[in-house]
């Protein structure tokens, strides 16, 4: 969509940074979650995304849909759009918007609100709120890492933002501040919880870690972990979808977050 030839997008996590404003080192990368590559800080332009990169489109249910940037960019993580019949999510941020991509959502019906699990994923959250015209809901607690803020943007506080149809943003904390997964009770029959990382679903699809920071493999302390799981075991699920195309645990996914949790304490 905006196509501009500013570098004003770090190539490690996909963050936009508003034009004139872009920082010598990404604030987001240069934090111990995450990392400033080896050779130094790379800075792209919304040009050169469109240019080598394209978008993915997979249908995960009849109304919710995983949206990815090919080949992998940055963080590489997806996004999800699910549909209802009361307005649309976007369930965190891809860093591409192109133009066939705007037409599909609006043949869908657009978006009502865009949702965040984390910062990491923010990218250029202010060029999808204002095509689709929506609020942009972060957590308070991660107002702090909001570098580019837009008319849009909207933070909410407390322990749960309800949305529509059931559908909640329920706060976690832990890998930062305001970390957060979106609830959706009526996707399977024990309901689904979109987790981004706040859960990180491993490779096995057998563990959840809880991290500070999964590239760095920083810990949380336990009392944490605890606390995140006596929030996830309140809400009724039995799958999650984390934010990368493996992270899918259809059924059983209490189980092994239980199973998960378990190792921490024994
Ligand atoms: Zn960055
Ligand atoms: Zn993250």
């Amino acid at each position: 969509m905006t196509e501009n030839h500013s570098n004003d997008i770090c190539a490690t996590c996909g963050t936009h940074y508003a034009p004139g404003k872009v920082p010598e080192l990404c604030p987001i990368c240069d934090d111990d979650r995450q990392f400033v590559p080896e050779g130094g800080q790379v800075w792209t332009s919304s040009r050169q995304l469109q240019r080598r990169h394209s978008v993915l489109v997979r249908q995960l249910y009849p109304q919710v849909y995983e949206i990815k940037v090919i080949p992998d960019f940055a963080i590489a993580q997806r996004a999800f759009l699910v549909l209802t019949a009361s307005g649309n999510i976007l369930w965190d941020c891809i860093p591409l918007l192109t133009e066939d991509l705007v037409s599909f959502i609006r043949s869908k019906g657009g978006l009502k609100a865009i949702a965040f699990s984390h910062p990491h994923y923010y990218s250029n959250m202010n060029e999808w709120a204002a095509v689709f015209d929506c609020p942009v809901y972060i957590h308070q607690k991660d107002e702090q890492w909001i570098f580019n803020r837009g008319p849009q943007v909207s933070t909410w506080e407390g322990g749960a933002k309800t949305l529509w149809e059931g559908i909640k943003i329920i706060h976690t904390g832990g890998h930062f501040p305001g970390s957060a997964v979106l609830h959706i009770p009526p996707l399977t029959p024990g309901g689904a919880v979109l987790c981004g990382d706040s859960l990180y679903i491993a490779r096995s699809r057998q563990h959840i870690a809880i991290q500070y920071s999964y590239p760095n493999h920083i810990p949380l302390p336990a009392k944490t972990v605890r606390e995140i799981y006596d929030r996830l075991l309140q809400l009724p699920f039995d799958t999650l979808h984390g934010a990368f195309d493996w992270q899918n645990l259809p059924g059983k996914a209490k189980e092994v977050l239980e199973a998960s949790v378990r190792r921490y304490f024994e």
